[in-house]
């Protein structure tokens, strides 16, 4: 193409910093020299993008950055890399030839190259509904056997004592726990609420966790946890994090699982929500007699 920035340094009227060459694709320098070795892989055929481009030389383009990274991990001292490919001018693409980025990475670099996104709100079964491929492209599709497990924790005083309770619902069967405990805090048993139901769930599986504290849902959802676990268990305040018992056990359930954390209203029209508050509350009382 006439006009085309990369198919000039393809031609060789613009120079640059070649990594690697063959009859299909061409690798070099990427000329921001941001990160070190960042590396632009094309194809030498011209294409817009992505949704142009046929599915041969596609493959030939991603078998290349898989060449060259794997190289730079092997042989470059490099730790892993990112493959990033940008679609479109809304998604960032500025050079209207398909090229993909290699970036190498290095324990510790810092390199942010996602910002760290809020939660969009967005109910997933919605989203799955509206996006998926037609019938023939599913095979099966994960949201329609999720577990479902309603959480909630109580406490008579804070500390005092506690109770909590969990309701699991997996193709129509209920499943019902509740336990309460001497002196703790309210945010101990919805932690102990999440984590008894996820435990009793023997199989890797879906699982989709609706609780009313902000406290475990945005631990998840907002990347408290994965923070905590980078400082070392410091909150930014730089104290020890609370309840760091009860996260550990909780973390090692949910790696077992794909679950999706939610937040509903308490004491409101949730009623598996309000069920599960009853029987914590219940537990309480059973300690008190
Ligand atoms: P994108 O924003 O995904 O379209 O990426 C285009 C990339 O091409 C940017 O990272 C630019 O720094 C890089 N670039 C533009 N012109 C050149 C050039 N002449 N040589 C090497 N890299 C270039
Ligand atoms: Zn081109």
């Amino acid at each position: 193409m006439k006009d085309c920035v990369f198919c000039k340094i393809i031609s060789g009227e613009i120079p640059s910093y070649k990594i690697y060459e063959d009859d299909f694709c061409l690798a070099f320098l990427d000329i921001s020299n941001d990160v070190y070795g960042h590396t632009l892989v094309i194809p030498k055929k011209h294409y817009e993008t992505m949704i142009t481009c046929d599915n041969t030389t596609l493959s030939r383009v991603i078998e290349t950055c898989k060449k060259i990274g794997d190289f730079y991990v092997k042989e470059k001292g490099i730790d892993g890399y990112n493959i990033l490919n940008n679609t479109g001018s809304v998604a960032g693409q500025s050079v209207k030839h398909i090229h993909f980025h290699v970036i190498p990475r290095k324990e510790g670099d810092e390199v942010k190259l996602f910002n760290e996104l809020p939660d969009c709100g967005a109910d997933l079964n919605a989203v799955c509904e509206e996006l998926k491929l037609p019938k023939e492209n599913v095979v099966s599709c994960a949201c329609d056997d999720a577990v479902v497990i309603y959480t909630d924790g109580a406490c008579s005083g804070n500390p005092g004592a506690g109770g909590w309770a969990s309701i699991l619902n997996f193709k129509g069967k209920e499943k019902i726990l509740s336990g309460g405990e001497e002196n703790t805090t309210n945010n101990r048993m919805e932690l102990m609420a999440v984590i008894q139901g996820l435990e009793s769930v023997k199989d890797s599986q879906i699982i989709k966790v609706y609780s009313d504290s902000a406290y475990v849902v945005n631990a998840f959802n907002q990347n408290w946890l994965s923070n905590w676990q980078k400082n070392n268990w410091k909150t930014s305040g730089k104290s020890e994090v609370l309840n760091k018992d009860l996260w550990q056990r909780l973390l090692k359930v949910v790696q077992k699982h794909n679950v999706e954390f939610i937040k509903v209203k308490g004491h409101s029209d949730n009623e598996n929500n309000n069920r599960c508050d009853a029987l914590a509350r219940e537990e309480i009382i059973k300690l008190q007699d």
